[in-house]
This record gives C-alpha cells, structure tokens and sequence, in this order.
C-alpha cells in the first residue's frame, strides 16, 4: 500500500488515524486539506501542532513543481509542465470551455503503445503514475491558475487502461464529496483500445465518459500507425465497445485525428458507417496536431468538412474538435517532448 496519505481513501484515512489515536474528525480536516491543494502541513491552521509534527515526519506531503507554464494568448488555455518529486515531468493542460474549466492530465510518464503520430510515445513509457500523481495535476492545476475546475479529461500523455488499478482509485479520489468532489459524468477517459480493460471498466459501471482513439476504419489502416491494433483488431475493439455500450447505457466517444492521405478519404468516412451501427457513437473529428519527428500531416480543411458531411448524413453525430493552446505546443506530450530535448 502506498503511503502517501494524498493516495488514501478517507475511510482509509480514518483507519488510519484511529490506530494512531485521533479522532475521526481529524482524519476528516486532514482529508479536506490535502484535496484543497496544500504544499505543508504547517497550513493546516486548525490541527494542534504536535499532530502536523507527527504527520509531517511520517507521512512527508509531496507536490510537483512548476517546470513550465505557457498561457496561450488566443483562447486562455494554460499548459503546465510538472516535475514529480523523482525528478520525472508530466504535462497538464486547463481549457476554458463556456460548460466550465477542463483540466487535460497525464496518467503515465512516457507511453508504451508506440502510436505513429503521437508525441508522448516516442521515448517510451518510463513508468506509470501514482493515483496522488493524477489528483496532484488537478490541484495544482487549480491552485496555480486560480480557476475552479469542473472537468477532467484522462487524455494526456499515457495510456489511463494500462495504469488501470491507479486510474480507478484516482477516479475514486477526485469524485469524493469531502474532496474535490468531480462528478463522474464530467470525467472523460480516452483508450487506444486495451480490450481487457474496456471489459474490467465496463464492470466497474462508471459514469464516466468512454473515448476511444479509433483513427482508422479497418485493420489495414489502424495497423499502420497503432501497434495497439495488432493485439486487439477493430473487429475486437469495436465487439467489446458494444459489450461496454450495453452494460453502461453510456454512448461511447470515437477520437479520429485526420491524417492527410492515411485515413482521411471518402471510402475511409464510409467504411467508419458501417462499423457504427447500433453503438450509439459519437464522433470527434482532430485535425492532427503535426509533430516534429513525424512526417504524418494534418488532412486539409476540406478532407475533413467532407469526412465529417459523410458520417452527419449517414446518422452518426461528428463534431469536429475545436483545437485550443496552438500556440502553446497544447498536444500529448509535445512540451514535455520539447523540454526533454532541450535538456539533452
Ligand atoms: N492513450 C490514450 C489517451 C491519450 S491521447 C489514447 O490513446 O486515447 C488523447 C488523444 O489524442 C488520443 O485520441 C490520441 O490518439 C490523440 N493524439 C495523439 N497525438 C495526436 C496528434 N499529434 N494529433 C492529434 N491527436 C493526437
């Protein structure tokens, strides 16, 4: 079990402090104080001091440091580069949507899943984040900025279902009343398509909102650019998101980065119909966010009205997605990418 007191449940904290011999009530402030983003014990006002004392020395509250903060001049959105007490950098970014502030966090330093077009792949995956790593992001994210928060999307760099088990108990953390209190229904996380997982999820029955990086209509495209594909074909994918549709009742999100010349051709938007039917499906349409080391491009205007009419007039909901922070290196892994260059 990890120690850190930000990791634990509060009837976790509470079991705690009952073999310590305090009161529940002091579990409670302590709980109430770490979700509200302190730095030190010495902050929590109304605990005796012998008790900050004790706590400090056993249980040493940690915090990531701002790296990095770039504020896009265009639309406001603030882009956070964190370092992690070993040393490690995640990226976060806030996004102010008129429904309320989003805050986009990472779920593993680096990622496994090797995905063409991504930024956060290419060193690979170092390691995967502590459930206090994820909670830590949306704290400070608010406590920097100042902005409340109603919205968290799982979508920075990592992959949420390959770091399952601290995913769920950082899920658990954020949506506690006594915490920061995130309603599962304004949670959204987004899978390249780990099937087991999506199974394990789909038991769990979470409001939350399920995402799913398609980026291509069959095998042969989705094989070319994510390895992912080649362990769980679409046919499998697409066979557990309806297993996942019918345990949830909940409609699931398709992601589609449009990549010029790759995936962006009308036969593509048709093939994609076919595969929608009866899953309830919406889809997101992201003109690709180009990435240095990678000769992929961003499909033209055009491609992407066109793919979009295809999909609205054969019945399935496409929106396109609004891209925020353009001017910040606001995508997956692209400043944590830029700083680690620049530190080489
Ligand atoms: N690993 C998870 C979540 C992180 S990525 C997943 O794959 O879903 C969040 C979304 O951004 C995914 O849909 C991912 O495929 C997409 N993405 C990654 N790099 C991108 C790029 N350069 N341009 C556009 N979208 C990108």
């Amino acid at each position: 079990m990890n120690e850190h007191l930000k990791a634990k449940t509060l009837p976790e904290l509470l079991a705690l402090f009952k073999e310590m011999g305090q009161p529940g009530f002091r579990a409670k402030q302590v709980y109430t104080w770490l979700h509200k983003g302190v730095r030190s014990y010495e902050e929590m006002t109304n605990l005796p001091k012998s008790l900050r004392d004790t706590l400090a020395e056993r249980y040493p509250i940690q915090a990531p440091e701002v790296v990095r903060r770039q504020e896009s001049a265009r639309d406001g959105t603030i882009k956070y580069l964190w370092r992690l007490a070993d040393g490690n950098c995640v990226e976060t970014v806030l996004m102010r949507y008129h429904y309320g502030n989003t805050v986009c966090i990472s779920t593993e330093v680096g990622c496994a899943m090797g995905c063409a077009f991504c930024a956060s792949t290419i060193g690979g995956l170092v390691r995967r984040l502590e459930p206090q790593e994820m909670l830590d992001q949306v704290l400070f994210t608010q406590v920097d900025s100042g902005l409340p928060v109603s919205h968290i999307v799982l979508m920075g760099i990592g992959e949420p279902l390959d770091n399952f088990d601290n995913v769920m108990r950082f899920l658990e953390l954020v949506n506690s009343p006594e915490g920061m209190n995130i309603s599962m229904r304004h949670i959204s996380l987004s899978t390249c398509g780990l099937v087991p997982k999506i199974d394990e999820l789909a038991k769990r029955k979470l409001q939350i909102s399920l995402a799913i990086s398609l980026h291509g209509p069959n095998d042969e495209i989705r094989n070319k650019i994510m390895p992912v594909n080649r362990a769980y074909p679409i046919d499998v994918l697409l066979a557990a998101c309806r297993r996942y549709y019918e345990a949830t009742s909940r409609r699931l999100h398709f992601e589609y980065a449009m990549i010029d010349g790759v995936n962006d051709r009308e036969q593509d938007a048709q093939e994609l119909l076919g595969r929608f039917k009866g899953l309830g499906a919406h889809v997101n349409l992201i003109p690709l966010n180009h990435v240095e080391e990678s000769p992929l491009k961003p499909s033209s205007r055009a491609a992407v009205a066109r793919f979009q009419k295809i999909l609205e007039d054969g019945g399935v909901t496409a929106t396109v997605r609004r891209t925020l922070g353009g001017d910040i290196d606001a995508s997956c892994g692209q400043l944590r990418r830029k700083y680690t260059k620049e530190q080489q």
